[in-house]
């Protein structure tokens, strides 16, 4: 890589700090600051006028399909695709065929990882064998692995395994991640209980099926002081039970997935399969009493749920089509567009709930521009616009909720270590990306 230089730069940083600074990059992909500089020295010259850099995210939910659903994502096409959104780290959930439900299934993982992946997936281990609910899986042995968290995500831990996942991750602190749903409420229902379920007469999803699990969970927290992590929270009913354990300080955080903070069961088509995910999209209450839970740190953390399928799997009838809809690449414009332009949060809120906050609640280390160390952050301009099309998604699954919609703050450049992994066609036109 030719010498880069950044010229008065907005940069933000995961202190909630922010500054303008003027940095190059060397061939190596290293960070210097400079306190004076000769444009004539640099090959490309990066003039900050719009440009922002930001930290790398976090995606605390992501369902990279490996092993053994290939032809819906793979660790390659996933981390592209992450790496297009600004992100840096992922979660992958290990509802895959077979359960990542043991250590060498998180070895396998690890290294496919390590030769695939332009950026860090944690692996999450099963908590029961095969997600079957029945037996603990061998959680320790996982986390020396490199499991980073337990779930059985897909559906939600037994209660009997969830207190023994709780009493046993709490001798290594570990952390268990729970999908609160109530399968015998839910009932196979395909769209949220309410005005629409009734006029279409569909089988539907009521708000208690998310509500009493989360009930229950926060009980068990209560109990056994363990360290419970609640997955994409959807209705406003949850929140009373997360703002109890917060008051109580028990070990209990949540997150939000950024589409459900953005559409609602009337501001979708509701029968385009798109739109048909688990938890299904509530009402327009719950989608702002959620983004209101996160501004009052009720909520702690904003994820994807990238939950890619193939193509022909989500062209089936409504009925028949799987639930779950991609999101790496467009989680930060999304929120960017959404939220920070219209003043409803701060960029500042957006470090905290997709850096910060997910470093505390899962130990991970922040990765951010830092002075002489390898380059780590993604940057992009103020004001341009994206039309959102397939074209544009590194994911196998060229689908998204926001297809055909415009959008602002997609990363033009992404750099993980040192290494330029995603970079926009126009942009750094003389360098080239890994
Ligand atoms: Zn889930």
């Amino acid at each position: 890589m030719d010498k880069i230089l950044f010229k008065n730069i907005l940069v933000y940083f995961s202190d909630l700090s922010s500054k303008r600074i003027n940095f190059y990059l060397d061939s190596s992909g290293n960070v210097n600051f400079l306190d004076s500089f000769d444009i004539s020295d640099y090959k490309e010259v990066l003039d900050g006028e719009d440009l922002v850099v930001m930290p790398l995210l976090t995606d605390v939910h992501t369902h990279m399909r490996v092993p053994g659903q290939e032809e819906k994502e793979d660790i390659t096409s996933g981390s592209k695709a992450a790496a297009r959104g600004g992100i840096g780290q992922i979660f992958t959930m290990p509802n895959t065929k077979p359960v990542v439900d043991n250590a060498y299934l998180v070895d396998y993982l690890v290294s496919n990882i390590d030769k695939n992946s332009s950026m860090k997936i944690y692996p999450v281990g099963a908590v029961s064998k095969n997600q079957a609910g029945e037996e603990l899986s061998p959680l320790l042995e996982m986390k020396r692995s490199g499991a980073i968290a337990f779930s059985d995500d897909g559906r939600p831990i037994t209660t009997n395994i969830l207190r023994k996942a709780l009493i046993y991750a709490k001798t290594f602190d570990g952390v268990i991640i729970d999908h609160p749903e109530d399968p015998v409420l839910s009932d196979g229902g395909l769209i949220h209980e309410g005005r629409l379920s009734r006029a279409y007469g569909i089988k539907s999803i009521p708000y208690t099926s998310e509500e009493v699990c989360v009930a229950r969970d926060v009980a068990l927290a209560r109990e056994t002081r363990s360290r419970l992590h609640l997955a994409h929270l959807s209705t406003r009913h949850s929140l009373k039970y997360i703002e109890i354990a917060k008051e109580e300080d028990l070990n209990v955080t949540s997150e939000v997935t950024v589409n459900h903070l953005i559409f609602n069961c009337e501001n979708i088509s509701i029968f385009d399969t798109k739109f048909k995910v688990n938890p299904p999209f509530r009402e327009e209450e719950d989608m702002y009493e959620l983004f209101n839970a996160l501004k009052k740190g009720i909520i702690d953390i904003i994820c994807t749920d990238h939950a890619p399928h193939t193509l022909e799997e989500k062209e089936l009838d409504y009925s028949q089509a799987p639930f779950g809809t991609p999101g790496l690449e467009t989680v930060f414009a999304a929120l960017y567009t959404n939220f920070v332009m219209s003043n409803k949060c701060a960029l500042e809120d957006i470090i905290k709930w997709m850096v910060v906050n997910p470093s505390k609640v899962f130990s991970i280390p922040v990765l951010e521009l830092q002075n002489n160390s390898k380059a780590n952050f993604f940057i992009f301009k103020k004001n341009e616009e994206f039309l959102v099309k397939p074209e544009m998604f590194f994911s196998k699954c060229k689908l998204s909720p926001f297809l055909d919609k415009k959008l602002f703050g997609f990363p033009l450049a992404t750099f993980y270590n040192g290494k330029m992994i995603y970079k926009d066609n126009n942009f750094l036109q003389t360098v080239k990306e890994i």
